[in-house]
């Protein structure tokens, strides 16, 4: 992408308005603009990025077995009255009535419209397990929408939910669950702890929220710091299997990680004094088992090995999308930007030409364009006739991960710059070389087309 030609908004102000980092930098990088509270409209770059996170949910959802669909915005509020919901929501959820006097309503979540879907076409244990998945937008009319993305009333999110036969499928569901959210998380650069959790209104005994640590986390967190030295890695993991993903499980769940909401003094306590940590977190995922709740309600059952008829076990797992696009900048920024980890980046690396109309250097940029964009990678051209100054504040802002510099001077003896925005470390190189190293850097990371 060439910046001449593109749309980033970028503001010289600090909005007064933003009360945090991320939603400031959000702001300010032209990624976001409110439409109304609580509610924005994802300008390109920060449409980018939510895409890049989407695909990756997308990914590990599917490689843990899960299945993708996609249902409405909007439920028919009839659903909601079998649960016993449609009353129980409350304020949060936003009703509406269409023109002939029907109530709707628009989704906070989908446990009422997939159980509907699964009891219409399900009716043989032979067809479990089953975990249907989409990615869609939620309405919640929050109190107080806040901080951006973070707290918003329209909010993106991944919601699945897992049928199975048995308690103990279940409950292979809701690890596999914790398996593949721990992935999403650590390829997006993040860690989330999972913390033992409250199960409020969606109801049920085994839940689990994931939090990232960050000082403008709503949520007070203990946690012993052994759970910090964790990581997946490259670890290879058979979702098929019980026996490894609850292995993993215990891994994360072993170490003392809770919520004020579960917090536990004399737990707390018992950990030697130096591992003890308090902290505060950012909600970005929260996975449940909740039993036959809504398969009692709503009359979804199958037919088991038996013949008997049979309530099937479900839980529900849901990821803050568009809330980990702020998360992510809370956890990794500095005072002149945001610092994108390298696997969710909009752009792999700014090319800024500082003499612009050059025509060297103007020959120079075009070549390393080219060379990225044929490596798959995608470079953000900086080709406008500005000062380098500027060029460089708008690099840093947005936060993109690697910078090639290019100038006249650097040229006459064969070098660019390459500048990594977390280190602020620069080397001078020949541009092949520049070119190379950031082929190894983005080697295991999955290139796709640009939008
Ligand atoms: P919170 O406690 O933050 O209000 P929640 O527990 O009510 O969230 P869940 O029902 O668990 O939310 O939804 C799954 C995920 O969706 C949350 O972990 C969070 O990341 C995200 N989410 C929930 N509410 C919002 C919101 N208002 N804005 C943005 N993301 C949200
Ligand atoms: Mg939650």
């Amino acid at each position: 992408m060439r910046l001449s030609r593109y749309f980033l908004p970028v503001l010289k102000e600090t909005p007064s308005e933003a009360q945090i980092a991320s939603h400031r930098l959000m702001l300010r990088a032209g990624m976001i603009k409110q439409a109304t509270a609580g509610i924005y409209s994802w300008l390109p770059l920060g449409f980018k990025i939510l895409r890049k996170l989407e695909n990756i949910v997308h990914e590990e959802q599917v490689r843990a077995g899960h299945i993708p669909m996609l249902m409405p915005t909007l439920q028919s509020a009839d659903l909601w009255r079998e649960s016993g919901r449609y009353d129980d929501y409350g304020a949060e959820m936003l009703r509406i009535t269409d023109r002939h006097g029907r109530d709707m309503l628009y989704g906070p979540t989908n446990e009422e419209l997939i159980t509907d879907i699964f009891r219409a076409h399900v009716g043989s244990y032979k067809d479990l397990p089953l975990t249907l998945y989409h990615i869609q937008w939620k309405f919640r009319d929050e109190v107080r929408p806040r901080f951006g993305v973070m707290r918003g009333r329209e909010f993106f999110m991944k919601d699945g939910y897992n049928f199975d036969l048995t308690k103990e499928d279940a409950m292979h569901a809701y690890n596999r669950h914790m398996v593949s959210y721990l992935r999403t998380y650590e390829r997006m650069g993040l860690q989330a702890i999972p913390m033992r959790a409250d199960s409020g209104p969606i109801g049920g005994d085994d839940t689990h929220e994931f939090l990232v640590l960050a000082e403008t986390g709503e949520s007070e967190v203990f946690y012993d710091s052994a759970i910090t030295d964790l990581s997946l890695g490259e670890r290879a993991v058979d979702y098929n299997s019980w026996d490894d993903c609850a292995a993993i499980v215990k891994e994360w769940t072993t170490p003392y990680a809770r919520t004020d909401e579960t917090h536990d003094e004399a737990l707390f306590n018992a950990i030697p004094e130096a591992r003890r940590k308090t902290s505060r977190g950012i909600e970005v995922g929260q996975i449940f088992y909740f039993g036959t709740k809504y398969s009692d309600a709503m009359g979804a059952t199958v037919q088991g090995p038996d013949g008997k008829s049979t309530p099937v076990h479900m839980g529900s797992h849901g990821i803050g999308v568009s809330r980990l696009v702020g998360a992510i900048i809370e956890a990794s920024h500095d005072d002149k930007g945001i610092i994108w980890p390298e696997g969710v980046t909009p752009y792999h690396a700014g090319i800024v030409n500082v003499k612009q109309g050059d025509a060297e250097a103007d020959a120079a940029c075009e070549a390393i364009y080219a060379s990225l964009n044929a490596l798959g990678l995608e470079p953000l051209y900086d080709d406008r006739d500005e000062r380098a100054g500027g060029k460089f504040a708008t690099m840093d802002l947005i936060g993109l991960p690697w910078r090639i510099t290019v100038g006249p001077r650097g040229l006459k003896n064969g070098v660019v710059e390459l500048t990594c925005r977390r280190t602020g470390e620069s080397e001078e190189l020949p541009p092949e070389q520049a070119i190379e190293k950031l082929a190894l850097v983005y080697a295991g990371h999955v290139l796709r087309p640009s939008l």
